[in-house]
């Protein structure tokens, strides 16, 4: 019984964190600790519900309250203040404006097999393009994107010994955390990252503020339609969980014939067990890519059967523990 009342309150968890993340209470506590009634005065909120919400922060483990003042944990200041350096707050807001309302429409998802972005938001343009409309939904897409992918990055670029290669191309790159943790563990690699021009200025922001900016270049493109950059090493980083098999296998073929003899492609997923008995993060992401995408998560044998129909031979899985696990695929 424990575990049905936990799962009928996890939404509201959930949400009391989004709220207090849009609101901005976590970037305020930043500067100093404060009452309720001066926080409230400060975001212009009702005094006696912001002082409940805080409270539930508090249970919560997201602020500590001492003699009436709030401030916030280690938690909050790393992951939940906008400007750190690691934050998920874009990744938070994203959850909240975008994926809680798709997931409400679960059910229907699972009646018709098709994702929700015309039952909920009216618009037959899905995920990147209802984000791209809007240069401050994009700015906010991208760094959800980074801040979830930095949790996993410099775990993937290390997880299989990468040193031969020299050029790497991520294909729908985002911010370019991946290129970047990269270049920061193999001094002799230099990276492209290929995205759509919509990405661009935001990209170049990420890059220009890495120490390995003078080793990656932006290359704004479909990775559908046009050429790809030429490289040795190749990487789709949660690409191949927005697609189905009819619009990815052409992509993994393509890189596969860009690729020189021995390079590779670094796949970075959540991989479902091959008996679909878990991770629950990775079947929670599976339900994720139902309401919002044509994709899906897919299991360690989908992988290697995918990348053996694109013509890869020598596929290796590492399971990293961190939100993302890792593929290298060889071209022999
Ligand atoms: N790889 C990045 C990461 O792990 O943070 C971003 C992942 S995000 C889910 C998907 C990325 O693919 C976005 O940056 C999007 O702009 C890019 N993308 C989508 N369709 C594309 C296309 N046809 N050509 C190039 N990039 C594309």
């Amino acid at each position: 019984m424990n575990i049905v009342l936990d799962l009928i309150e996890a939404f509201r968890r959930s949400k009391t964190m989004f709220a207090a993340v849009r609101l901005g209470i976590f970037d305020q506590l930043e500067h100093a600790p404060q009452t309720a009634s001066a926080l409230a005065r400060a975001l212009q909120l009702h005094e006696a519900a912001a002082a409940r919400l805080l409270d539930a922060c508090a249970s919560l483990g997201l602020l500590e309250k001492h003699a009436q003042e709030y401030r916030n944990t280690r938690v909050a200041s790393t992951y939940l203040v906008s400007d750190s350096e690691d934050t998920l707050s874009g990744y938070i807001k994203y959850s909240d404006e975008s994926l809680y309302h798709l997931w409400s429409h679960l059910d229907d998802a699972v009646r018709e097999g098709s994702n929700r972005w015309e039952q909920t938001f009216g618009a037959r343009d899905a995920l990147f393009d209802h984000y791209y409309r809007d240069p401050e939904k994009t700015a906010n897409f991208m760094q959800g994107m980074n801040g979830f992918g930095c949790l996993s990055s410099p775990t993937i670029v290390r997880a299989f010994d990468l040193s031969r290669y020299r050029h790497l191309v991520d294909l729908g790159g985002g911010t370019g955390h991946l290129p970047i943790a990269a270049c920061q563990v193999y001094p002799d690699l230099r990276a492209t990252i290929f995205d759509l021009p919509k990405v661009e200025p935001i990209s170049r922001r990420f890059i220009s503020n890495s120490s390995v900016a003078n080793r990656i270049e932006f290359v704004a493109g479909d990775f559908f339609r046009d050429p790809l950059p030429g490289g040795d090493l190749y990487s789709l980083g949660r690409i191949i969980h927005d697609w189905d098999d009819p619009r990815i296998v052409p992509l993994l073929r393509k890189v596969f014939d860009a690729l020189p003899s021995n390079g590779a492609l670094l796949i970075q997923e959540a991989l479902v067990q091959d008996d679909r008995s878990g991770p629950v993060c990775a079947l929670m992401q599976d339900l994720n890519m139902l309401v919002c995408t044509d994709g899906r998560e897919r299991t360690e044998a989908e992988y290697k059967l995918l990348l053996e129909r694109a013509g890869f031979s020598d596929v290796q899985i590492h399971r990293t523990g961190a939100p993302l696990d890792a593929v290298l695929a060889v071209k022999r």
